[in-house]
């Protein structure tokens, strides 16, 4: 089997149990090399779990996972060519930044001269040139993190490992490691495999995501994938906002009993009786409760059979006073046809 179909990561029929705690159940999964994958999930859904697998810290209890066509479950972690970014970096207080990131090569015996060589050229690549000397300690979080990168990467892993690296930042150093993270996996070419439980985090970044729920995987595609077509309402609801209709009110909207999400940003809000296109769904509603956000307001319409759907619009022409003066009206929301997701089969 040549490089190009051999995937980077492939999970066949992975389980992790502790006692009667099915962490992981029955994983199947294939990563490509150079993708920037998210495994994505609430609290407890098994990311970890998987992650720990891969780095060979943790064993399943059944199935196997290969590295690049080889069966590595019963590998030690040093063994394997992947490398670990944990949340906390694990960085040395004691060692300044340069010796940090050298650690790698120094425990490997690589002779000073190429090692003094090599942590400048990944100094360079996370743009912390000028801070060889510093300690930990005097360091931003955001610093840290890079540094945290720049030892992992030093060794050239051919897959690198990132449990909620970003998650002790504050959110506007966050969205910018976030860019910067991704420029520096293109760069490098290494497959990445990100564990969080942000999803703009997650879509904002990844290649494909896989959505954890429970120890199994509810869905792997792209972020736009994920979004716009959620294979369940588990998913619809974990990424974004969603609404999700059931039922008579399904049937009687869309011809077919199967639940149904559609997207808040989709649905059109005009005055009541509004007459709308073949291609589109309609329904009429009363505007329950209205929540001005500044940039958009968020509306919730209760519709037929006591359903409340969630509307945002963005305030173009709208002012507080105007959007909080629609409570209690009758309204008609509409969507294209093709904008709702279908769960399950
Ligand atoms: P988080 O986002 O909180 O880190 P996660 O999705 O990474 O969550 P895991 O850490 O993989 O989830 O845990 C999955 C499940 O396995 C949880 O119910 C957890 O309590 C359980 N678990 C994990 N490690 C152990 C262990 N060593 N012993 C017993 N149960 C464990």
């Amino acid at each position: 089997m040549n490089k190009s179909s051999t995937p980077a990561i492939r999970f066949d029929k992975v389980s992790r149990h502790f006692g009667d705690v099915k962490a992981v159940d029955q994983v199947d999964l294939e990563i490509q090399d150079g993708e920037f994958f998210s495994m994505l999930g609430p609290s407890g859904s098994g990311k970890t779990t998987c992650l720990r697998m891969l780095a060979g810290f943790d064993r399943p209890t059944s199935g196997q996972i290969h590295l690049y066509g080889q069966e590595v479950s019963s590998l030690p972690p040093y063994e394997r060519d992947v490398n670990t970014v944990f949340q906390d970096y694990a960085l040395f207080p004691h060692m300044n930044v340069g010796d940090n990131i050298a650690y790698g090569l120094m425990v490997k015996k690589v002779a000073k001269d190429e090692r003094n060589k090599r942590v400048d050229e990944m100094l360079d690549l996370v743009q912390l040139s000028g801070f060889i000397g510093r300690k930990p300690l005097q360091l931003s979080g955001g610093q840290r993190q890079r540094v945290a990168l720049a030892r992992a990467l030093i060794n050239h892993p051919k897959v690198l490992l990132l449990d909620e690296p970003l998650g002790a930042l504050d959110l506007k150093l966050r969205q910018q490691m976030q860019v910067e993270l991704k420029a520096i996996q293109k760069r490098v070419g290494i497959t990445f495999i990100f564990v969080t439980h942000d999803q703009e985090e997650a879509i904002t970044m990844s290649d494909r995501i896989a959505v954890f729920n429970q120890g199994r995987i509810e869905q792997i595609g792209a972020p736009s994938e994920i979004y716009e077509k959620p294979a369940s309402a588990f998913v619809a609801g974990f990424v974004g906002v969603s609404n999700l209709v059931s039922g008579d009110v399904a049937k009687q909207l869309t011809g077919q009993p199967q639940t149904f999400s559609i997207r808040p940003e989709k649905i059109y809000m005009n005055p009541a009786n509004t007459t709308r296109g073949a291609d589109m769904i309609s329904v009429d509603g009363t505007v329950r409760d209205v929540v001005y956000l500044g940039l958009y307001t968020r509306y919730l319409v209760e519709i037929q059979g006591g359903i409340d759907l969630v509307v945002v619009e963005q305030n173009l022409k709208t002012t507080s006073m105007d959007v909080l003066s629609t409570k209690g009206q009758k309204v008609n929301l509409a969507w294209h046809k093709d904008h709702i997701s279908r769960m399950g089969a």
